[in-house]
């Protein structure tokens, strides 16, 4: 399990990262409904990273523009590296020179449901390529289908399905851009500096 984090380890220096070393499987207690987090980072260029607890750990995507809460939106979903369950807590400032550097804002987390259909796990159904997933957030809520283009692109979409949930006139990247964690904006965190977790 350790493994899936190695990528993650590898490329962080945890002296002064100031993110979570985390462990595999940390997260995974029996009985918890899994976690997912929706976390905006202003990096070298402003994203959004999607991630969801499965089997012990975060598997995660780099949403250039972010979530949309309108029905059938599909939005380009670049796979990353799995982060511990640790990291769904983490916002603050990554210094200059480490992988990441920029502020990481937590935008909206909270507990999801996998809606498997054909009894698959939700590893399995990563593995194949196409998950569907209820979110429980504060911004965003109802079904999600993260689906991959294609095994030769490694892309994947994540697109809005048409629930309770679904607002075609709702921009929450934009008219919620505050924190679900402590009401920050991207700005004052970043104010706080690299000192700040
Ligand atoms: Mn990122």
């Amino acid at each position: 399990m350790q493994d899936e984090l190695r990528e993650y380890l590898r490329k962080r220096d945890f002296a002064t990262s100031g993110e979570p070393r985390g462990a595999a499987g940390s997260g995974s207690a029996a009985g918890r409904e899994a976690r997912f987090v929706v976390q905006m980072h202003d990096a070298s260029t402003l994203h959004f990273d999607f991630r969801i607890e499965v089997g012990g750990v975060l598997k995660s995507w780099s949403i250039p523009k972010g979530p949309s809460v309108a029905p059938e939106v599909k939005r380009l979903a670049v796979p990353t590296e799995d982060h511990p369950v640790e990291y769904a807590d983490f916002e603050g400032v990554i210094p200059e020179g480490e992988y990441g550097a920029g502020t990481v804002l937590v935008w909206d987390t909270g507990r999801y449901r996998h809606l498997s259909t054909d009894d698959l796990s939700a590893h399995e159904a990563l593995e194949r390529g196409r998950i569907s997933i209820w979110l429980e957030g504060s911004k965003l809520r109802g079904g999600y289908a993260l689906v991959r283009m294609g095994k030769s692109s490694g892309d994947w979409l994540l697109i809005k399905m048409r629930d309770e949930g679904a607002d075609r006139r709702r921009k929450p990247t934009k008219t919620q851009p505050r924190s679900a964690l402590s009401g920050s904006s991207l700005r004052e965190l970043a104010a706080h500096g690299p000192e700040w977790r």
